[in-house]
């Protein structure tokens, strides 16, 4: 029963705790679902309204594309869109602004060589075929890292290739965020397509955003559900093993203790019979079983009463019980008005005298009996039986049986008496 409620426990533990987990994770994703298609539209919208602003011809989009880094930094448009920048009201994190833009082949001036392939991650020969048409850095400490950086504004970093998303919503001149986790940080990258006035297709105005803070909520968010799932589990698990321990106490005790004798039961004796001859066989000692039984109790039920009988069979039970206890055995009502002990590491002569004692201990309570034939007290029969345990399959109940047949024959042999069953 103990294991079987352990287990259910621990199921319901374990089915708890992968629901949470389940649940956590269920959370946690519908948190950046929203989280990025907020900011998402957001980032988008701004790249919206930085494109509005934003005013470019035919002739300046040539321009642009044939001037170095270091021009783009003076020019007007450039400057026009740090200008957009710093006049809207920012809510986000604002880290980039930018207009990227594919070139024609002939227009190509670098590739990738053997020393910079790692940082494009892509393999030397690759040509870079995408300018940052417009470049501008919106965050002042992002600025202040460029300008102390001398590479930063290098010529060749205006020149790059994009991912497949970017290129597919360039070509289809389509609006669209991005959500990008690399070396620089998590952000999100809100594009629009851009023309000049003239109505020439430009390319992409991009915004980058900041969303480092993000995961920083969402692990946050993430703890108080993971607490909110292990302070429950955690709590419930003590509660039910404390009520299952404080039951198990309580019924042990109304199975294993005779409420009348305050001796052990049947019920007990089986299992504690079992362990101890575990125990005896492992030592290589003996075990010593006694069983008595009152003699003539029906005829004293009949003349005195039940009640009166049930005095009897605790004066009875409490004198065999001191007397097994002093030569280290264990005592228990066995049935009715019958008793058991066993006893280990017994000798026979130790035995013989055992049941000696108790029958005269019990004969010596002088509990008048007036209704039988030849002995007017209470007596009882006494059987015994010392196994030395060394069948590998014995069983309780070949013990108890043994006993049993050794009290049938002091029964026999006219009561008030002992006999020892002999081994077969
Ligand atoms: P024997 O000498 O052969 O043992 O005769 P007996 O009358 O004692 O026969 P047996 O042991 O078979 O009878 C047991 C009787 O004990 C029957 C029942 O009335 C009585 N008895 C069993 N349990 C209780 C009990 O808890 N209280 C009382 N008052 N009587 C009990
Ligand atoms: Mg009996
Ligand atoms: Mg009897």
């Amino acid at each position: 029963m103990k294991r079987v409620f352990h287990y259910y426990i621990l199921i319901a533990a374990v089915i708890y705790m992968m629901a949470g987990a389940l649940a956590i994770f269920m959370v946690s994703g519908w948190i950046s679902d929203h989280y990025f298609e907020i900011m998402g539209e957001s980032t988008l919208n701004l790249a919206k309204v930085a494109a509005n602003g934003l005013t470019l011809t035919d002739e300046q989009l040539e321009s642009l594309e044939g001037i170095t880094f270091d021009k783009l930094l003076q020019n007007a448009n450039n400057q026009e869109l740090s200008y957009l920048f710093k006049t809207i009201q920012l809510s986000q994190d604002v880290k980039y602004a930018y207009v990227i833009r594919r070139l024609d082949s002939d227009k190509v001036k670098y590739r990738v060589t053997n020393t910079d392939s790692e940082f494009y991650e892509m393999p030397a020969g690759t040509i870079l075929d995408w300018i940052w048409l417009l470049d501008v850095i919106v965050n002042e400490k992002e600025q202040k890292e460029a300008e102390s950086d001398p590479l930063y504004y290098s010529d060749k970093n205006r020149y790059t290739h994009v991912d497949m998303d970017t290129a597919v919503l360039y070509d289809e001149m389509k609006s669209g965020y991005f959500i990008n986790h690399d070396e620089w940080g998590d952000q999100i990258s809100g594009m629009v397509p851009i023309y000049t006035k003239e109505g020439t297709y430009v390319g992409l105005l991009g915004v980058d955003v900041y969303s480092d803070g993000f995961y920083d909520y969402k692990n946050k968010v993430i703890f108080v559900l993971f607490l909110l799932l292990v302070i429950p589990t955690v709590t419930l698990f003590i509660i039910f093993l404390s009520f299952h321990l404080h039951y198990r106490k309580e019924i042990k005790k109304i199975v294993y203790k005779d409420d009348a004798t305050g001796l052990y039961t049947r019920a007990y004796y089986e299992n504690y019979v079992i362990q101890q001859v575990k125990k005896l066989r492992r030592k290589e000692d003996s075990l010593t079983v006694i069983m008595i039984d009152i003699d003539d109790f029906k005829l004293y039920n009949d003349f005195y009463g039940h009640l009166k009988g049930d005095e009897v069979i605790v004066q009875v039970g409490t004198t065999f019980q001191r007397e097994v206890q002093l030569a280290g055995g264990c005592p228990g009502r066995y049935g009715g008005e019958e008793f058991v002990a066993i006893i280990p590491n017994l000798s026979i002569e130790k035995g013989d005298m055992l049941c000696d004692s108790i029958r005269k201990k019990i004969e010596n309570l002088n509990i008048i009996h007036e209704n039988r034939q030849h002995y007017n007290i209470v007596t009882v029969s006494i059987g015994i039986y010392t196994d030395e345990l060394l069948e590998e399959s014995l069983e309780i109940r070949t013990l108890i049986d043994h006993a049993d047949k050794a009290l049938y024959m002091a029964k026999r042999d006219g009561k008030n008496c002992f006999k020892r069953a002999k081994r077969c």
